[in-house]
């Protein structure tokens, strides 16, 4: 199996073959403006040092300051960092905001480090980066494990070493320290407005039974959007398994159940699954929010969902795009369907510059047309190519940034 900056790649040559990009410009896209790798001395409540691996990428700012968020993960490596980091160019080209595209990372679990340990690490990781963040240059936001306490520290620690007060550095901060509204559900409520939007196109019934898979931040929050509008969520899952359920699940309580128990395990009249199984699951929609080459060249055949929308990074390997398409389920691209977590990162960026707080339905009332507007654009650009949504999306992405590319 390819490795995620592989598969971005094999995306990239894709769209390069089917439309006349410029070559210089192609080949500038293949590598990132920079790549940074730190070590990270850490002093641990045992009194003993521990060095952990950082990272950041800075790929591409021909748009705009590098924009892409931090995770924390043991299995972090370079590679993955590079794919996410190059998915942040386009996805911010796709949305229509000024930034660019960077991804950044320590190689650790978390949940091993007490609460001390933690805020060193994440003190330290902006320490040893803080000349090249700055809300002109380089805007991190949270990923996977990177909680808004973590932004806060991080916001903390810039402000001690430079003095800026403006909190524009980072985005996803709590909301008393400069935090947008809306924040914590965007990525899935935009993923609902582009839902919304492309349902007929994806031939979708007004009422459809969802499956999703991760069941965190992102998974979370769309299943109880998805469920409050009506649909219903017949399969969930997270790291430890899945379950199952034909009639649906009331998410509401689930994710209380969630929270008191640590699992969906046991939780009432759910069928137990594993996540293989979750992901065959025949249903009209499937939703991955976990992580990256879920669905690849092994279970592709197997899939027998209506229509895919990516709420994790780079869930599908480009071998099984080929195999959908062939299948006739449209999938909805990473890059215009959890934009909407990207657009509000930039909305808070906005409001931290200009010194002012907008109402969760100001920035909802703002995120909504242009989501619709985008993935109306990409149904386009796939038409005029006969070809799938991603490389639709791709193709407007790619445009916006070779106008803007000296
Ligand atoms: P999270 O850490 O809150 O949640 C991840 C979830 O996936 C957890 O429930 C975990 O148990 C589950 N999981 C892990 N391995 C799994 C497996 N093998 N099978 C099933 N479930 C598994 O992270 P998140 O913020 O919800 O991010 C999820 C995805 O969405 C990532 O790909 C991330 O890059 C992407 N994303 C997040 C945001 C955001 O705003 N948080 C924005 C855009 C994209």
């Amino acid at each position: 199996m390819q490795n995620s900056f592989q598969n971005a790649m094999s995306q990239l040559n894709k769209v390069a073959k089917i439309k006349n990009f410029n070559n210089e410009f192609i080949a500038r896209l293949r590598q990132p403006d920079r790549d940074i790798r730190i070590s990270i001395p850490v002093k641990m409540d045992d009194g003993s040092l521990k060095i952990f691996e950082g990272y950041r990428i800075e790929y591409n700012n021909a748009l705009g300051p590098y924009k892409g968020g931090i995770r924390y993960h043991q299995d972090m490596e370079i590679n993955e960092v590079k794919a996410l980091a190059f998915w942040m160019v386009l996805k911010c080209a796709v949305a229509g905001i000024p930034m660019g595209g960077g991804k950044g990372g320590i190689t650790v679990n978390p949940k091993e480090l007490s609460k001390g340990e933690l805020e060193r690490l994440s003190r330290a990781w902006v320490q040893k980066l803080s000349d090249i963040l700055g809300p002109k240059k380089d805007v991190p936001a949270p990923d996977v494990n990177t909680t808004s306490e973590i932004i806060a520290w991080m916001n903390d620690e810039y402000q001690k070493i430079t003095g800026d007060k403006t909190g524009a550095m980072i985005t996803g901060k709590p909301l008393q320290e400069g935090g947008s509204e809306g924040r914590d559900t965007a990525t899935a409520q935009g993923g609902f407005f582009v839902f919304e939007t492309l349902k007929k196109e994806l031939k979708l019934p007004e009422k459809c039974k969802v499956v999703i898979q991760g069941f965190g931040n992102v998974g979370s929050y769309a299943a109880l959007i998805w469920n409050k509008a009506g649909h219903d969520i017949v399969g969930l899952s997270d790291s430890k398994n899945g379950i199952y359920n034909e009639k649906g699940f009331d998410i509401e309580k689930l994710m209380k159940y969630k929270k008191d128990t640590g699992s969906l395990s046991g939780f009432s009249n759910a069928k137990e699954i594993t996540n293989k199984e979750l992901l065959e699951t025949e249903c009209d929609l499937l939703i991955p929010a976990a992580f990256e080459n879920q669905i690849t060249g092994t279970n592709a055949e197997k899939i027998k969902a209506k229509a895919i929308l990516e709420l994790a990074n780079g869930p599908i390997a480009p071998e099984a795009d080929e195999i959908l398409f062939k299948k006739g389920i449209p999938v909805v691209p990473d890059i215009l369907a959890n934009s909407g977590g990207v657009i509000v990162s930039y909305f808070e960026w906005v409001q931290n510059l200009k010194g002012e707080h907008w109402s969760e339905k100001e920035v909802f009332d703002k995120l909504q047309p242009m989501l619709e507007d985008s993935a109306k654009k990409i149904v386009e650009k796939a038409k005029e190519s006969n070809t799938d949504l991603r490389r639709g999306a791709f193709i407007l992405a790619l445009e916006r940034i070779e106008a803007k590319t000296q």
